[in-house]
């Protein structure tokens, strides 16, 4: 089998050689011409509802918000990545969760099993229920019981591991024997495919905001889900009728973030790893939450390596951790995670804030996204940060 690197490098462009390009041709068509009404209705049938390209019925690609070649490309080289027979790409994470409850409230099941902690954005549209979904809150422990109560309309479980912003850690397998027939969605933005398959542990879709990782330079904003066929095709129908597209422009990058993304995670990650090390022993701070430390055991088989992200609790309460932010300089006090340079901000203030009070994340807890830069140039702000 084809090592994930070389996929990370190559995928979604086989046919550029044949093409005699070196890098993908970028189509910004919002529309395209259509031969005769027969052939383009034909065409347009096929594609509103969730079809492809590739079938027969389908002689033009009638308009942007049906399909783009180059998201396309991009959702092929993730879905190889995320051993997925496919992707379905959209705006934003946000985006991409909202097409995953339409598809389950449109079907009749708008009951969602959830795991907290969630991202707070996720979190706060499931608690709202706006989309229509009804959400039942429950462990891992809990998940079997919380179906069993409403059998006939429990549409999905969703869970996230490791977890924004505290790196709580879930048990893929377990969750998904327990969810029996209801599909799992994995939220892997932390983890992204260079650590982490939801698919090859039995979840039926595995979402990122692409924003993040995949993007990996903080320019763009964008969402995808790796998944089976039947789901793909459900996705792209939400999506093309209710508009959450990926832009052709941000699609091309995060193709090529996809080039670059198994070799930054694994600087990151391995820079993270020497952070969490220091947290941990530095007279500062009171916790650090990072997969990498000993205690924090990742179930068994689930995970490559601990990743790229650290939760800590500086010494000192609220107070403390809102003047340490403030007193980074190389470090940026910003939200979102994933890009080449480092990133800190205070989830209860910021990301999780409209989290309901019960499962907000500690009022001292900080949120670290490792980057690229020396190691010893974080450490060096850390420690000033911390000392004040
Ligand atoms: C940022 C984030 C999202 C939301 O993605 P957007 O691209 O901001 O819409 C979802 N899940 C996780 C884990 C995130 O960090």
């Amino acid at each position: 089998m084809t090592h994930p690197d070389t996929t990370a490098v190559h995928g979604g462009r086989e046919d550029l050689a044949a093409l005699g390009v070196h890098v993908p041709p970028i189509d910004l068509s919002s529309t395209y011409p259509v031969t005769d009404l027969g052939s383009g209705g034909g065409s347009y049938e096929t594609l509103a509802t969730g079809g492809r390209p590739e079938e027969e019925s389908v002689s033009s690609l009638v308009y942007q918000r049906l399909w783009n070649p180059n998201v396309d490309r991009f959702e092929q080289a993730l879905a190889d990545l995320e051993h997925a027979d496919e992707a379905v790409a959209f705006a934003s994470g946000m985006a991409a969760f909202t097409a995953s409850l339409i598809a389950c409230v449109s079907a009749g099941t708008p009951h969602v099993v959830a795991v907290r902690p969630l991202y707070g954005g996720s979190d706060h549209l499931l608690a709202t229920g706006m989309l229509g979904t009804e959400v039942t809150w429950a462990d891992a422990d809990g998940v079997a019981a919380a179906i069993s109560a409403r059998p006939q309309d429990t549409g999905l479980v969703v869970i996230e591991t490791p977890a924004n912003p505290s790196l709580d850690l879930v048990d893929i397998r377990a969750v998904v024997e327990a969810a029996g027939d209801v599909p799992v969605l994995v939220d892997n933005t932390f983890a992204t495919p260079v650590l982490q398959q939801p698919l090859d542990l039995g979840a039926a879709l595995s979402l990122h905001s692409a924003t993040k990782y995949i993007g990996g330079h903080g320019d763009l904003m964008g969402g995808v889900i790796a998944t089976g066929s039947a789901w793909a095709s459900r996705l792209r129908q939400v999506r093309a009728l209710t508009g959450g597209l990926l832009d052709p422009m941000a699609a091309y990058q995060l193709h090529r973030g996809l080039q670059t993304l198994p070799v930054r995670v694994r600087a990151q990650q391995e820079s993270a790893q020497v952070l969490a090390d220091w947290l941990a022993q530095h007279e500062l701070v009171e916790e650090v939450r990072y997969p990498g430390l000993p205690g924090q055991s990742v179930p068994e088989g689930q995970m490559r390596g601990p990743g790229a992200m650290i939760a800590f609790r500086p010494r000192g309460g609220f107070d403390a951790a809102a003047e340490l932010v403030t007193r980074c300089e190389l470090i940026t006090h910003a939200v979102s995670l994933g890009g080449v340079d480092t990133l800190i901000q205070h989830p209860a203030s910021l990301t999780h804030r409209p989290v309901e009070a019960s499962a907000k994340p500690g009022e001292d807890l900080l949120r670290l996204s490792v980057g690229l830069e020396g190691v010893a140039d974080i450490r060096a702000d850390l420690d000033r940060a911390l000392h004040g």
